[in-house]
């Protein structure tokens, strides 16, 4: 008898666990809190590196797929000073598929594609239970179902995560406003040149602003800056004009094309930036696991997603793999040590670079900019 394999989330990390598992012929339980598949907008983009996200993707069978529907011209990244000065103004070649973007709901339904979800299941608690008949897993309705591995990719605020770990996120000192503009190259066609066909970003002391091109000339704003947690501002996140004066004050003295940016964002997301202690282990509980944000939430550098990818296929092929009694049990603990090491690396290395992008010197981001950007 197959084992009853259950991953709570269907988010990057638990939908290409199931959508590989499926691949494989290995039959898995998507539980989704959402109780639906668009249900909340599903935010930005994110670009896929070869070797994480399309790998993950190529393990799926769904490359093809994904290079018919990424954008290699949202690879383009340009960096201005606060005065509007261009500092780099990078386009990627037309061959270039290191970095595509996708959208996030482009995503979701292409990973989606055959996946039986249960939507609207929201996991509360799951309780090993060594010896007995296996995980239980608790539902907010009072439900209970038992499974012989559950993966916990539930994000930032996992409840699976509870089972193995002490840990929570901690806040990481910067607080990020989002906001985005619709039809720009109709309705801001200055705001559309500025930004271009990927990204634009801006640094400046303790503050940041990134601004983003996803499909069908919708445009995502990112201000970030550092705030104290006792020093969070009090606004109503509804009350849009609220949150408008307060960013173009925190932002005053910056070039009036950046202020537009702010000046005609439609709704504004408060998303104070949390991360998980770095590197984040724990000792191993048989029928239990973690994958994506869930196991090592970190600063938004490009990497949370394609790391959480990369696990959910990895995990998937050792498991299809196994064989024999203590097969699955074994695979799961070889793809823990090797997450742990792997994600422990990027997590160290994100938060270092949290601090250079949105910190005193802006001329550090910069430097970190050129440090990582092709040349
Ligand atoms: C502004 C921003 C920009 C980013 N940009 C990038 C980028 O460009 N590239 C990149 O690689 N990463 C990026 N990231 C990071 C990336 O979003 C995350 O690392 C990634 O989404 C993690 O995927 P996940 O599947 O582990 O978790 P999530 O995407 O958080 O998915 C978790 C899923 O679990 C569900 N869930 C939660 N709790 C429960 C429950 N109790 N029961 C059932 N279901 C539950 C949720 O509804 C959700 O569907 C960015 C993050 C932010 C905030």
């Amino acid at each position: 008898m197959s084992p009853r394999i259950a991953v709570v989330g269907g988010g990057p990390a638990g939908l290409t666990f199931a959508r590989v598992m499926h691949r494989h012929g290995r039959p898995v339980t998507v539980l989704e809190r959402d109780p639906a598949p668009d249900a909340r907008p599903p935010g930005g983009t994110l670009d896929l590196h070869e070797g994480m996200g399309q790998l993950a993707l190529k393990k799926a069978g769904l490359l093809t797929e994904f290079a018919a529907l990424s954008r290699p011209e949202g690879q383009a990244m340009r960096v201005l000073d606060t005065d509007g000065t261009v500092l780099r103004d990078w386009r990627p070649r037309p061959d270039d598929r290191a970095n595509p973007e996708i959208d996030r709901g482009q995503l979701r339904d292409l990973l989606l594609g055959p996946l039986d979800v249960r939507w609207g299941r929201s996991v509360t608690e799951v309780v090993p239970d060594s010896g007995r008949d296996g995980v239980a897993v608790c539902f907010a309705d009072g439900r209970r179902e038992r499974f012989d591995l559950v993966v916990g990719a539930d994000g930032a605020w996992s409840r699976v995560r509870r089972a193995l770990s002490p840990a929570t996120p901690r806040y990481t000192g910067v607080t990020l406003v989002e906001t985005s503009l619709d039809d720009v190259d109709t309705r801001h066609p200055g705001l559309a040149r500025l930004v271009g066909d990927g990204s634009l970003a801006v640094y400046g002391v303790n503050r940041s602003l990134v601004a983003q091109r996803n499909s069908g000339g919708h445009v995502k704003v990112y201000a970030q800056a550092r705030v104290e947690p006792d020093r969070q501002p009090g606004l109503d996140p509804a009350d849009t004009e609220a949150v408008r004066a307060h960013l173009l004050a925190l932002f005053d003295g910056w070039a009036a094309p950046l202020l537009d940016l702010l000046r005609h964002g439609t709704a504004f997301a408060h998303r104070p930036l949390h991360a998980l202690p770095a590197p984040h282990t724990w000792p191993h509980v048989p029928g239990v696991t973690l994958l994506g944000d869930a196991a090592h939430l970190m600063p938004p550098l490009g990497v949370g997603a394609n790391l959480a990818m990369l696990e959910g296929a990895e995990l998937a092929e050792s498991l299809a793999a196994a064989s024999g009694p203590g097969g699955p049990d074994e695979a799961v603990r070889v793809f823990e040590e090797r997450m742990w090491e792997r994600a422990g690396r990027w997590a160290e290395m994100t938060l270092a670079g949290l601090d250079r992008l949105v910190g005193p010197d802006p001329a550090q981001a910069l430097a970190l900019w050129d440090e990582v950007q092709p040349s």
